[in-house]
């Protein structure tokens, strides 16, 4: 018997969907049959995401901003519910990295990691939290990083953003539960991404090298649980981290 997972009808946000591993969620989740808007900063790629959307037959949004800020996140809310009047999947997939060894670290970079990558998942999930409460559905889904789970030297600020995200999410999620929210964490391990091609040839081979499955991840990879976590088929799961990483994490 085949598996269609049908989102017909379901409104969804995913920050970072212009690209990489957002950009992928946005698409699947389009193809699933939800109506997905798109959050970033880049206006031109945010646009063009969009309208890639808009040509599989369901409605693309594009919100231009910065999860960094309360302002933008509160504008794009504004324009969300104007024009969708309902979120049921909320992807926070926008994240940044600001390497180096602590003892290196400049101030700013801690702060700009924890800044995108923690507080901007809390400026969304505030206000779609309020309106999933409302709705008594919906579902959470945030984008951390095996890095969160193990740990990676160089990667302090980063780390700290993405464990601090787990332990964000499965205390939201216990907040929701009553209401039939769910929140789960994704967690990548080496995915295909200008994230990941911005470490290099020979830092790439070495960590292939560990992969118990011998290879980097896709964005697909990552996309397809995404969208199993926004289908009615994982409604039992909810304050999970599940890690996409070839067995790397176990
Ligand atoms: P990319 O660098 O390819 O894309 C990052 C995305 O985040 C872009 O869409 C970017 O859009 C958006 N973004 C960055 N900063 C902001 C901001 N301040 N406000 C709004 N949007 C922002 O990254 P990946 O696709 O590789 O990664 C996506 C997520 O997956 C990240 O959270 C990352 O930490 C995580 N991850 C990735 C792994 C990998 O191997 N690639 C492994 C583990 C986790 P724009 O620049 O236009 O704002």
């Amino acid at each position: 018997m085949a598996v269609t997972i049908d989102l017909s009808g379901k409104r969804a946000l995913v920050t970072g969907g212009n690209r990489g591993i957002g950009r992928t969620i946005a698409e699947r989740l389009a193809e699933a049959g939800a109506d997905v808007a798109v959050f970033a900063r880049n206006e031109q790629s945010v646009a063009e995401a969009a309208a890639a959307l808009s040509g599989r037959g369901v409605r693309g949004l594009a919100l231009v901003g910065d999860v960094g800020s309360d302002a933008d996140v509160e504008r794009a809310w504004d324009t969300l519910m104007k024009e969708f009047g309902q979120l049921d999947i909320l992807v926070n997939n926008a994240g940044i990295t600001r390497d180096g060894l602590l003892l290196r670290m400049k101030p700013e970079d801690w702060h700009a990691v924890l800044d995108v990558n923690l507080t901007g998942a809390f400026r969304w999930c505030r206000l779609a939290a309020k309106q999933m409460l409302r709705q008594k559905s919906g579902t959470i889904i945030n984008i951390s990083s095996i890095v969160g789970v193990i740990g990676n030297p160089g990667q302090t600020n980063y780390a700290a953003s993405k464990a601090g995200l787990i332990g964000f999410s499965k205390s939201l999620a216990v907040e929701v539960a009553a209401r039939g929210i769910t929140v789960n964490v994704i967690a990548p391990g080496f995915i295909e991404t200008e994230m990941t091609h911005a470490l290099g040839e020979h830092a790439q081979a070495e960590f292939v090298s560990r992969i118990p499955l011998g290879k980097l991840g896709t964005t697909g990879d990552v996309a397809d649980l995404a969208v199993f976590l926004a289908s009615p088929m994982s409604d039992y799961i909810t304050g999970q981290v599940i890690c996409v990483d070839g067995g790397l994490t176990r």
